[in-house]
């Protein structure tokens, strides 16, 4: 799980792995692993989930982090232009530190759409390049299961 502090990493990961969601505001200290079996095209895949602090995206401590990783989610709140832009410029970090790896984006918080901050033409841009976008909400489920079994069969296709 990359992106910005509070677009919902922790949130999607609680509610993807335990079907809940919470209000409260728990800032990420370092990094939590969680795990989820999923069942997938007749074979079980087991998601060990990261879930790094946002701020420290950039640092050394996350470099090490992310060299293990077989794909990844770029994460960014619909209703803040400047975490899509971060993400972006995260992806392209990223790139130059593990290679090309399989990732989705995902916009987050698609419950408070009146509030949204990116426009088709953003979005349209990065589908033209081939890159898969999903609307999530952790706050109401939408998106969550997709996302990660999308994520799954891209990491099957690309082992
Ligand atoms: P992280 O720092 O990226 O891990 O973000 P958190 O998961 O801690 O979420 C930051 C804040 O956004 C918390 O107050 C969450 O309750 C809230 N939040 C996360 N996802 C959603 C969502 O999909 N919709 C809404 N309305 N709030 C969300």
């Amino acid at each position: 799980m990359i992106g910005d502090f509070a677009v919902g990493k922790t949130s999607l990961v609680a509610r993807f792995v335990r079907q809940t969601f919470s209000d409260k505001y728990l800032t990420t200290i370092g990094v939590k692993i969680d795990t989820k079996l999923i069942d997938l095209s007749q074979e079980q895949i087991k998601l060990i989930l990261w879930d790094i602090a946002g701020s420290d995206a950039l640092s050394t401590v996350t470099a090490s982090y992310l060299r293990g990783a077989a794909g990844y989610f770029l994460v960014v709140d619909g209703t803040r232009k400047p975490t899509w832009d971060n993400a972006l410029n995260l992806q392209e970090l990223v790139n130059s530190q593990i290679g090309n790896k399989p990732f989705i984006l995902l916009l987050n918080k698609a419950d408070l759409q009146e509030q949204w901050e990116i426009n088709n033409l953003d979005i349209a841009e990065q589908l033209q390049q081939g890159r898969m976008v999903i609307h999530t909400s952790a706050k109401t489920g939408t998106g969550v299961e997709e996302a990660f079994t999308q994520l799954a069969t891209k990491l099957l296709n690309n082992p």
